[in-house]
């Protein structure tokens, strides 16, 4: 039978947080990317998430809340050193709610399913009416990681959900498209300063705005040094190969191919070289990051269930949310 997917009216939301206070599973949109989740105080809803994602147990769940009522249920702000509470407390003043989740001490309660048997909880306040209603609804604490299977390209439409894990999940609910697109950019407060281990939805820029010594991960090094940060993830079925910034026009695809480029110019200079492409995709017309960003998956999806073999993508400029388009593109590519 295929899964249901149901709207959001208060009698929708109603039953889809009935399914989760008992243990089932509920698909919803956030403003990133859609979420596959779970009672985060239930761990036989925990291990239904992991199961129906085919997702490693060594990489722990987001908690997301959906008032800051619920974040001293999760995590113990206590337990961090009076330098990291305060930049915690900065950063979730400014940009909760929102695309940041924060590392923190962990609750003895927060079963150890959820992260992965380590001290600490990622805990997110999404920015999304549909997800914060669904939470404050159901047991005000949902694990949710996205609504793929593991490894797989981010759902960005309740239609990417059903495709990919169609009745692994008992209910899915239809919010419209994920503003955002990319998934939220993960920042480690327990060390001795903030440190980004995934970038994400809330830019570099911005968090310096608050946090100006904020540390950054290296997320090309293979071996990965956070927990979940594996080299390959978010792929594409087909083979994708990532060419530098600018770097379309020296590529020989030997079959079908499509090319996905940042925007009009590239598109322009792409369309005048010798390189040959049987399609040409744009992140942004007019070289927006943050429209990018919100078109990645999308058009990663429409790719990869198109008729071309190869898929092609160029780097895009860092700035702004175009670090985390690059880092989803990197992490996509074949490496060799
Ligand atoms: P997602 O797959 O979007 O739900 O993101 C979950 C990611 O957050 C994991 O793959 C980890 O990279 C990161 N994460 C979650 N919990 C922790 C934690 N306790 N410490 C470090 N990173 C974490
Ligand atoms: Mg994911």
């Amino acid at each position: 039978m295929p899964v249901e997917i149901i709207a959001t009216s208060d009698a929708d939301l109603r039953r889809a947080a009935e399914i989760l206070a008992s243990g089932g599973l509920v698909a919803f949109p956030t403003e990133t990317v859609y979420g596959l989740g779970g009672d985060a105080w239930n761990t036989r809803a925990l291990a239904r998430i992991f199961e129906a994602k085919r997702r490693p147990a060594f990489d722990p769940l987001i908690v997301h809340i959906a008032a800051l009522a619920a974040l001293d249920d999760v995590a113990d702000l206590g337990a961090l050193v009076p330098e990291a509470r305060r930049a915690a407390c900065d950063l979730m003043e400014e940009f909760w709610p929102g695309p940041l989740t924060l590392i923190l001490p962990k609750r003895p309660r927060v079963p150890d399913l959820a992260t992965s048997g380590l001290p600490t909880v990622a805990v997110r306040l999404p920015n999304h009416p549909v997800a914060r209603a669904l939470i404050e609804l159901s047991t005000g604490a949902v694990a949710a990681p996205s609504a793929n299977p593991f490894g797989y390209l981010s759902p960005t439409r309740a239609e990417h959900v059903a495709a990919q894990l169609g009745d692994r999940v008992d209910l899915i609910v239809d919010g419209g498209r994920c503003p955002v697109g990319v998934e939220s950019t993960v920042v480690d407060v327990t060390g001795p300063a903030p440190r980004v281990l995934r970038p994400g939805g809330l830019s570099l820029e911005r968090l310096r705005t608050v946090a100006p010594g904020i540390e950054v991960l290296d997320r090309t090094d293979p071996a990965p040094k956070a927990p979940g940060q594996l080299a390959n993830h978010y792929a594409p079925r087909r083979a994708l190969r990532l060419a530098p910034a600018g770097g379309l026009s020296a590529a020989r695809p030997k079959g079908r191919a499509a090319a996905l480029v940042f925007d009009a110019e590239s598109r322009r200079r792409l369309e005048e070289s010798a390189a040959r492409f049987a399609e040409i995709r744009v992140l942004s017309e007019a070289g927006d990051p943050v429209e990018a960003a919100a078109n990645l998956f999308d058009l990663l999806h429409d790719l990869d269930s198109g008729d071309c073999e190869e898929l092609w993508a160029e780097r895009v400029p860092e700035a702004g949310l175009g670090a985390a388009v690059n880092d989803r593109l990197y992490k996509a590519s074949k490496k060799t």
